[in-house]
């Protein structure tokens, strides 16, 4: 269908979009495979940066939908692929996961535990106060202040919540009177540095997810093409009340699916 013919590459958020913890959404599977027969590139994007591409790889293969290893971009990678575009003669001390650490190596990015030019913080399920007071001392020296994602909260099973990066940031932020920037969602960065990486338009860029305040905000903030999909968080009078408007609404996966028939 035209509406989707000039969209090369599809960011798609997976929580409350493709599924539900281990649970798919109907039509997740048709989705990805309509995708694929009409020759449209995908990339399962996530907040997420405690965890690596490769268990997403990994989470996305039991969910039963097709997942190579450059098709996930986390914001930790997004973080690392910043620094490569950006920053790359600088040095880092990292408040992250092993796996975040393994994630930022990758891309050529030297990482410190003395005089950094950037502190960068992510969704650390590994923290320790040793790692805030180097990061209080070293954001006092004039480091440079990076994080992964706003996130204040993380859900978890059980209805339950822990502590995300942005409730570490709010900590350092309180005590140091720095913000951070950050590179994940809703800001426009993950969409600028794929679009850099595919070397592709932002226009040429949809973003198909279930929340306004993020998928929604980072497509509109980076001026990509939005879908939101009504099977997770947002309901249509969500829709109405906010001033965050998507340009494609669908019920599902399973109608957008419907759109390239
Ligand atoms: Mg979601």
């Amino acid at each position: 269908m035209d509406l989707f013919k000039e969209i090369k590459l599809f960011l798609l958020d997976m929580d409350g979009t493709l599924n539900f913890e281990d649970e798919l959404i109907p039509g997740a599977k048709e989705f990805l495979d309509t995708l694929i027969n009409n020759h449209k590139q995908f990339v399962y994007l996530t907040n997420n940066s405690s965890r690596s591409g490769k268990d997403y790889v990994k989470k996305m293969r039991v969910l039963g939908l097709p997942c190579e290893a450059h098709q996930v971009f986390t914001s930790g990678m997004a973080m690392g692929l910043f620094l490569k575009q950006n920053r790359l003669s600088q040095t880092v001390y990292l408040v992250g996961t092993k796996a975040l650490e393994i994630e930022i190596l990758s891309y050529g990015v030297k990482l410190v535990e003395e005089k950094p030019d950037i502190v960068v913080v992510g969704f650390d399920r590994e923290l320790t106060y040793q790692k805030l007071e180097r990061a209080c001392e070293f954001l006092c020296s004039g480091a440079e202040f990076l994080a992964t994602n706003v996130d204040k909260v993380c859900p978890i099973k059980g209805g339950r919540y822990i502590p995300d990066c942005g409730s570490m940031c709010d900590m350092l932020e309180v005590a140091t009177k720095k913000k951070p920037h950050y590179i994940g969602k809703p800001n426009r960065d993950m969409i600028d540095i794929l679009a850099k990486e595919y070397h592709l338009e932002n226009h040429e860029i949809a973003m198909v997810g279930d929340r306004l305040y993020t998928d929604i905000a980072t497509a509109i903030h980076a001026k990509a093409r939005s879908i939101l999909v009504l099977s997770g968080e947002t309901t249509i009078h969500d829709v109405n009340e906010s001033s965050l408007k998507p340009d494609h609404i669908f019920t599902s996966v399973e109608e957008l699916k419907d759109y390239f028939a």
